[in-house]
């Protein structure tokens, strides 16, 4: 695309309290060398002021109009297959029935890969070959590794997935479809992530886990970006998503700092962020309610919903952050009644929802039940995947 507008993208810098930094973005960067945390992006917000909201009109319906605030350098094009810009679905007949007027939908489900992660991937992988890497690899619960395998195919970069073992047929076969060399882990996502890391750091592999690598999150960020410009600039009063690593909370709430920053949306009217996890696995809800900073490792991590499968977050201390500072909560909820609200998403709405929809699904019936929601309150569910990869946990 010649012609097009530059990226504000500057440097990069810690995102924890050490602050170090700022770290050279024409460098490979992983975690922070002083601490050991996630790194996060950093842009030139004062000249961003002069980037204008009426600039998108007529731009590419994918989450690269928000180019001037993705991870790009001069001369950098994006890795692409048409990700974000999801609609957003006024769900009438699913909110009547829980008592809401304004039950919004995001429907990730129809990125690339059938999944959010579309979004993070195509970031990282546009970095990693701006880099000069070859090879990328990860460690992942499902469509982390399929939305990887994806955008390796499509920049001419080679992938190595680390799944666990017992993960659902459908994300193993997909890696290969897009050509990608599948290892089985026998453990769980941090088992696979340990083994990938040790197999890759003498070879050289690129690797593009999950807040351990600082671009995913900006691709997730563009959540943020587009539920804003969807709603016409006001934002909801809740956002409820289902939490694994936390990427797409983190990011969004990135970017609503960024947004107020360069003056798009007024400063004080955030949404209050629901992390909704399983209640097989969900050390974010201990931690919430514990009233701790981060959160320990959950023992023997088990669910349906692979993508809520993560056991521990290296970037626990900024969900937890996130979702104290805007006001929200986190809650867990049962197998069963995931499965039970993926289904009634799909009988009432007609749209494929992952376990994960379901969860959230879910936790929205628990706060209107509270009290917490109220009847005229704008909330946004995230379905961040679709249902057909897995179909098993329907039964029969
Ligand atoms: C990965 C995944 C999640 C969790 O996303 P994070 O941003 O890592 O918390 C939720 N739902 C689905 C379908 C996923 O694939």
């Amino acid at each position: 695309m010649s012609g097009a507008p530059p990226s504000f993208f500057t440097h990069l810098e810690c995102g924890a309290a050490c602050g170090a930094g700022p770290f050279d973005p024409r460098d490979r960067h992983f975690l922070c060398p002083a601490c050991g945390l996630p790194l996060l992006a950093r842009y030139d917000l004062a000249a961003a002021r002069g980037w204008s909201r009426e600039s998108l009109t007529g731009r590419v319906p994918t989450m690269w109009r928000y180019r001037e605030m993705l991870p790009l350098l001069p001369g950098d094009e994006p890795v692409t297959l048409g990700e974000g810009f999801t609609p957003l679905m006024h769900a009438h007949r699913l909110g009547a029935g829980i008592g809401l007027d304004r039950l919004f939908v995001k429907d990730e489900s129809l990125n690339p890969t059938n999944s959010f992660k579309a979004r993070g991937q195509s970031a990282a992988i546009t970095r990693a070959r701006a880099l000069g890497a070859t090879t990328i690899s990860l460690p992942t619960a499902g469509n982390a590794g399929n939305a990887a395998a994806a955008y390796a195919a499509a920049a001419g970069l080679e992938c190595q997935v680390f799944i666990p073992k017992d993960a659902k047929r459908p994300f193993i076969d997909e890696c290969r479809l897009y050509g990608a060399t599948v290892t089985l882990v026998d453990g769980l996502i941090t088992d696979a992530g340990r083994i990938a890391a040790e197999t890759g750091k003498p070879l050289g592999w690129y690797d593009v886990s999950t807040l351990k690598e600082p671009y995913r999150v900006e691709g997730k960020k563009t959540m943020g970006y587009e539920l804003a410009e969807q709603l016409d600039w006001r934002l909801p009063d809740w956002i409820v998503y289902p939490t694994g690593g936390g990427t797409g909370l983190v990011g969004m709430w990135k970017a609503f700092e960024e947004m107020e920053a360069i003056g798009w949306i007024p400063p004080g009217r955030r949404p209050k962020m629901v992390s909704v996890q399983a209640e097989g696995c969900a050390p974010i809800v201990r931690a919430f309610e514990r009233g701790t900073e981060k959160a320990e490792p959950w023992e023997n991590a088990t669910t349906a919903a692979d993508g809520l499968r993560v056991p521990r977050a290296i970037g626990d201390f900024l969900i937890l952050r996130a979702v104290r500072e805007s006001g929200g909560t986190a809650l867990a909820v049962s197998d069963a009644a995931m499965v039970e609200d993926m289904l009634e998403i799909g009988r009432l709405e007609g749209i494929s929802a992952a376990p994960e929809g379901g969860a959230a699904l879910r936790a929205i019936k628990k706060l209107t039940a509270s009290g917490h929601m109220r009847p005229d309150d704008t909330v946004v569910l995230f379905n961040t995947g679709g249902a057909l990869k897995y179909l098993d946990v329907l039964g029969g």
